[in-house]
């Protein structure tokens, strides 16, 4: 069979990560889709015919798509769509239908959802995937489609083959925020994430994890194609504290030299594992911080304290490592004094970079709140106006206005703050290979202030 493996193109200009954990609008990094590489590995090993197109990351509208279907004439289109410009990507499937190809499409956001969705898509859609076993399921399943995969397989995330990087053939296009972290390139070593966090949509859904020397066999692949940044883009890389020693253990008996980035928790991080990751080539971490008010962790089930949140930022920083905060604003607890809190703890941690998602403040899908929302009919939106500039629905007691409004305060506040700058100005006096990221940093920190706030992340 000749199998296209497609990453839509970018919306109205603005690069989009389509990866099941965070299917949204990045704008400031090109992501690779490491998931439909892994696809076309295990496609390859079963003797089909394998074609990709990265439209988000080589630029590609839909004109040049539609070219390039005509000349491929697959017999399947796999692709992911974002919640976010979610009709815009099906136009990939419209393209495809043309050339009489089949279509699958890939999207985790609207699993509760799915009847409602695919009611409105199946005359482009043959196969719409909302599980989270998809890497498997979908190769297993290619000689007959069903209409909807919901269901989980079990697998061995360590037994599926690498990504297909050999089908990469520059990596100097992939980049994260600053330009410069570049050559890039996205991978995971493990997929799920076995936390409860009410806000999230990708809580419980496990924990598939791949060996240390699985890991870095990867990331000496990586190397070799000349990969000078690895984002290990696990929901939380540190749920075992024994698993990243290992992981540390392994780069640094082969001596590999590449700098890596990852997500994590506060938890199941102390100094003497941060001084141990630094030493192994970890550049940068972004923790899920969430808020520095208790009342809001707890409510959200974060299962970490402010203190634990102080703490690992500390600890990462004494170590030299890059931090960087999520942080969410609009839970259903939140008020004036939970939102000074925030402010008061970023100028006192003084993280490298922070940002505040809009996700708690809008309805999103498969998560707890919503789901309880939806139950009591609370829900008016269809499903196509749930996004970042949808409709939102607030669960606090301010409107989505009025928190797009002190987010943006939040901002200002901190970044130009006399403790935020100073702090930032230091960090680049004592850690010189750092002064051109953070120029990069500050000019992309003002074009915010610029652009389109609503698309800001
Ligand atoms: S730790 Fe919480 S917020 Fe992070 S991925 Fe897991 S469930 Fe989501």
């Amino acid at each position: 069979m000749k199998i296209l493996l497609v990453n839509p193109p970018r919306f109205e200009g603005m690069t989009i990560c389509r990866i099941t954990r965070c299917e949204n609008i990045v704008r400031e990094s090109v992501i690779t889709p490491f998931d439909l590489l892994i696809m076309s590995n295990i496609f390859k090993d079963r003797g089909h015919k394998v074609f990709f197109i990265d439209a988000n990351a080589d630029d590609i509208d839909y004109k040049q798509l539609e070219k390039d279907i005509d000349r491929i004439r697959p017999d399947v289109t796999i692709f992911h769509a974002s919640q976010d410009c979610f009709k815009y990507d099906l136009e990939t499937a419209k393209i495809a239908k043309r050339y009489d190809s089949k279509t699958v499409l890939i999207n985790w956001t609207f699993k509760t959802m799915v009847n409602e969705v695919y009611e409105d898509i199946k005359e482009w859609v043959d196969c719409f995937v909302v599980n989270h076993s998809y890497m498997v399921d979908i190769p297993d399943t290619i000689e007959n489609l069903p209409k909807i995969i919901t269901k989980d397989t079990e697998y061995d995330f360590d037994k599926l083959p690498f990504p297909d990087w050999d089908l990469i053939k520059d990596f100097r296009k992939y980049y994260t925020r600053i330009k410069r972290i570049s050559p890039y390139a996205v991978t995971a070593t493990s997929f799920g994430c076995p936390q409860h966090c009410l806000f999230c949509n990708y809580r419980n859904t496990g924990f598939q994890f791949r060996t240390p020397k699985h890991v870095v066999d990867e990331m000496e692949i990586l190397v070799e194609k000349g990969v000078k940044y690895i984002h290990f883009y696990d929901g939380t890389f540190n749920v075992s504290k024994k698993r990243v020693n290992d992981i540390c253990d392994e780069i640094l008996r082969r001596g590999v030299k590449v700098k890596w980035m990852i997500n994590a928790r506060a938890d199941n991080w102390d100094y003497e594992l941060a001084k141990k990751c630094k030493k192994a080539g970890l550049d940068g971490i972004s923790f899920g911080i969430e808020s520095f008010s208790q009342e809001i962790l707890d409510e959200c089930k974060k299962g970490i304290t402010v203190e634990q949140n102080v703490q690992a930022i500390h600890n990462a920083k004494k170590a030299g490592i890059k931090t960087n905060l999520s942080l969410m604003l609009g839970l259903p607890s939140e008020n004036r004094e939970n939102i000074n809190d925030t402010i008061k703890y970023l100028k006192t941690t003084k993280p490298n970079g922070f940002f505040i998602s809009p996700y708690g403040m809008c309805a999103l899908p498969n998560t707890y709140w919503f789901e309880e929302a939806r139950k009591e009919g609370r829900v008016f939106q269809k499903w196509d106006k749930l996004h970042i500039w949808g409709n939102w629905e607030s669960f606090c007691q301010y409107s989505p206005e009025e928190l797009q409004t002190i987010r943006k305060n939040i901002y200002r506040e901190v970044i130009w703050s006399w403790e935020y700058l100073t702090s930032n100005f230091l960090w680049i006096i004592t850690h010189p290979s750092d002064i051109t990221i953070g120029i990069e940093f500050l000019i992309s920190s003002i074009q915010k202030f610029l652009n389109d706030w609503r698309y800001h992340r």
